[in-house]
């Protein structure tokens, strides 16, 4: 009994970093609780790290953005996701849809390259199989050779659009052993 209170006060924080449209981070909070069974809270808002802005490359450098999330992650937090809407990079990719870091619990996510301005429908979409992407790492998930799994790697919008936010059953049993064993 005890052990079951304390899993239904499992809790994925949301946390905005610098600007990200309420509407799309207010429908992240329903398909994270859906995907991952979980209590969501809205974390306090970071600023976007200074120093974080390269202006060789136009963009915000991904790993300073997720160390800010992870610093910001309450004990009481099963993880933590950031949703910033600056492009990302990393020294190895010229952009990144987000990053995770699943010995921190905390991943961070970017609207930018994720707006779809004529279908606001599939912005959210878009920024739902972000979001479960982002977090599956977070959870120690790796990548997909299933091309419809939400784990897969989206080079594209395209692709991103293809696969949808639902999880392979590979993934979903090791979502459920990941689960067992936190
Ligand atoms: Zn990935
Ligand atoms: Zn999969």
């Amino acid at each position: 009994m005890e052990k079951r209170l304390e899993e239904s006060r499992r809790i994925i924080a949301i946390a905005t970093v610098g600007d990200a449209d309420p509407g799309v981070v207010a429908h992240l909070h329903g398909v994270i609780e859906e995907a991952f069974c979980r209590g969501i809270v809205d974390a306090p808002a970071l600023p976007l790290p200074k120093g974080a802005h390269r202006s060789s490359r136009g963009r915000w450098l991904a790993t300073d953005l997720l160390d800010a999330v992870a610093a910001a992650r309450s004990q009481s937090w099963e993880r933590i996701l950031g949703v910033a809407e600056v492009d990302l990079f990393v020294p190895d990719l010229n952009f990144v849809f987000g990053v995770a870091d699943a010995s921190r619990s905390a991943a961070i996510m970017s609207l930018a390259r994720l707006v779809a301005r004529a279908d606001p429908e599939r912005t959210l979409r878009r920024a739902a199989t972000e979001a479960v992407h982002e977090l599956g790492h977070a959870y120690g998930l790796g990548h997909c050779r299933d091309a419809r799994c939400v784990m897969w790697f989206s080079n594209t919008l395209a692709e991103t659009d293809r696969k949808g936010s639902q999880f392979c059953a590979r993934h979903a049993a090791a979502l459920r052993r990941a689960d067992a064993g936190a």
